[in-house]
């Protein structure tokens, strides 16, 4: 079996762009592949994150992971920080690591402009923590979204620039996974830009634990063009074809079949119903989520397993690498 690796960082609440564009895909990955799935809490200190909330999101995105169907038996889901072998194999990887290669990152461009009070060396080495991520669990494949695209050249520069060092052998080279991929969500009242977790916006995104009244009001105010007729055309009815986009991924019907069945209905029916088929998706979700958070112990307890599991294979390739850089293991 091949190996996959995905995570998300824990910043909001994930979205139903990660639950269309992600989540559903790796639950039907878990019989086929090894899959590991983190929730990368170090990655998420690039940017400040009130402790008390970093602390019980890390909870809540647990939680949030088995709601939506990821088997904890089947896929190896764990914490990134209770993995020790994180931070030490990117302190490694970081000296095989020029600086030219990370001043072109565009991720790192981009959020040092949006944060430009806490441009830390963290945001910077990012991707080098990616790497770590990635090349610990000896993964395969690792489905990106473009946004990731890049990182994920850099952690194939390092195994190159690991390879003419050090040798061949230690790590494997990873590649993107690019299977059914699923749908690119866009934002709700900006329909040229994707749905993101962290917007500041909060009418732009659907949380997947959102209040039903909420996500009704959401779709029901999303924003779309001027036009009358229900067309998927992503180009000049961004904001209607976004909808029916995930109207087709919940519903399991083409655009095609949607476009026949609202012939000379309006947005505001389309809506209605997408309103409704969103609802109706996320209840047992929701109602899974609230059973989960009110048992804290048997989440923990469940983290702790799967991060004894991916500790196992971290181990291994951290001392691996050790070895071969000639830094003692601990004896
Ligand atoms: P942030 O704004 O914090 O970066 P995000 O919503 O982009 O949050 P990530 O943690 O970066 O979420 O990504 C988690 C996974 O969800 C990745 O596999 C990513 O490709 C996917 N994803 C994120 N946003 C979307 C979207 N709008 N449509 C489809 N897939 C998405
Ligand atoms: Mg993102």
């Amino acid at each position: 079996k091949k190996t996959i690796l995905s995570g998300s960082t824990v910043t909001g609440d994930l979205t139903l762009g990660n639950y269309i564009g992600a989540i559903n895909n790796w639950t039907k990955l878990q019989d086929d592949y090894d899959c590991l799935y983190f929730l990368a809490n170090l990655h998420a200190l690039t940017v400040f994150q009130d402790p008390k909330v970093l602390e019980d999101r890390t909870f809540s995105f647990f939680a949030q992971y088995l709601a939506l169907g990821l088997d904890p038996k089947k896929n190896i889901i764990f914490v990134q920080s209770h993995v020790h072998e994180h931070t030490e194999l990117s302190w490694i990887l970081a000296c095989l690591t020029p600086m030219g290669y990370l001043n072109r990152m565009t991720q790192f461009k981009d959020k040092s402009e949006k944060h430009p009070k806490n441009i830390n060396s963290g945001l910077y080495t990012y991707p080098v923590l990616m790497a770590a991520d990635i090349l610990l669990y000896q993964a395969d494949l690792v489905p990106v979204g473009e946004d990731q695209r890049q990182h994920l050249e850099l952690t194939r520069d390092i195994v190159g620039f690991w390879q003419n060092r050090y040798g061949e052998g230690v790590f494997k080279m990873p590649e993107a996974y690019v299977g059914k991929m699923g749908a690119r969500v866009m934002s709700l009242q900006e329909p040229d830009k994707k749905m993101s977790k962290s917007d500041e916006n909060d009418k732009n995104f659907i949380s997947i634990i959102d209040d039903f009244k909420k996500i009704e009001k959401k779709i029901k105010g999303a924003a779309t063009d001027s036009g009358t007729e229900i067309k998927y055309d992503p180009e000049n009815k961004a904001g209607l074809s976004n909808l029916m986009t995930i109207y087709s991924v919940l519903s399991g019907k083409t655009t095609d079949q949607l476009e026949k069945e609202y012939e000379g209905k309006m947005y505001g029916h389309l809506k209605v119903d997408l309103a409704d088929l969103v609802v109706s998706t996320l209840r047992p979700v929701r109602e899974k989520y609230d059973d989960l958070m009110k048992n804290k112990d048997y989440l923990d307890q469940l983290m702790k397993e799967g991060a004894d599991r991916a500790a196992v294979r971290a181990q291994k390739t951290l001392e691996n690498v050790y070895k071969n850089v000639g830094i003692l293991y601990r004896r």
